[in-house]
């Protein structure tokens, strides 16, 4: 995404009621943080965050949050949440790099983890800032219940074959895969579409689908 300096976002998010600050004091209290004790399903790499706000629109009684590495990007899913008929008590946003993910939820604080059309980082030397790589599997093993699950879609296919070898590096399991999730009507079902999701499908991408647990 190309918005990374819209001038003044570093300062609305500041300011933010749906935006978590602080956020690597946070571990352990994101209990206290929703007012009740309903499980915690993160996403990252949100972007404009219309997966995450459809999934909290539909699942009030789960609690969601979206993360995002870029402030730009993430005033815009602040402008959608202006845009909300009812506030959605049940999803909060935090700016940051997920490589830091340990540090803002502690040991089983969360119960599922979404990854939507995240960065491929193509070249073999950046392959540990991909999120599905075993690096930041391990980071997800720390906060994950011991049922969680990480959901992950792409259209992108190297990325989607690199992922699944990660998850056999890993030692984790494969739950479910499509590679046509458009047109496999079990995993499709309840689906809700991205940004880029939509975007790419109208191009006559297939998009792929993987759920992993350990
Ligand atoms: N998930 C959205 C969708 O499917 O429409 C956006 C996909 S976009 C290709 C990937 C997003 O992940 C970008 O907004 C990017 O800034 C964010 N991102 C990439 N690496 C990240 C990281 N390490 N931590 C947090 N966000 C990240």
């Amino acid at each position: 995404m190309r918005l990374r300096n819209i001038r003044g976002s570093r300062e609305v998010i500041a300011e933010s009621s749906y935006v978590i600050h602080e956020e690597e004091s946070r571990a352990g209290t994101w209990k206290e943080i929703f007012g009740n004790d309903h499980p915690v399903y993160i996403e990252i790499g949100m972007g404009k965050g219309k997966f995450i706000m459809e999934t909290a629109r539909r699942n009030p009684q789960n609690n969601y949050v979206g993360i995002e590495k870029y402030s730009s990007v993430l005033l815009r899913a602040l402008e959608k949440m202006d845009q909300e008929e009812q506030p959605l008590k049940n999803l909060y946003f935090v700016r940051m790099d997920a490589e830091y993910i340990t540090k803002v939820f502690a040991a089983g604080e969360v119960s599922g983890i979404y990854l939507n059309f995240s960065d491929p980082w193509p070249k073999d030397r950046h392959a540990k800032r991909r999120l599905t790589s075993p690096e930041f599997l391990r980071r997800y093993d720390q906060i994950l219940i011991p049922e969680g699950k990480v959901e992950f879609k792409t259209d992108n296919r190297p990325l989607f074959d690199y992922s699944l070898e990660s998850v056999k590096e890993a030692g984790w399991k494969l739950d479910a895969v499509t590679f046509d999730l458009h047109h496999d009507d079990k995993m499709n079902q309840n689906n809700i579409m991205t940004e880029y999701e939509e975007r790419f499908s109208a191009q006559g991408n297939p998009i792929h689908k993987m759920i992993i647990s350990r």
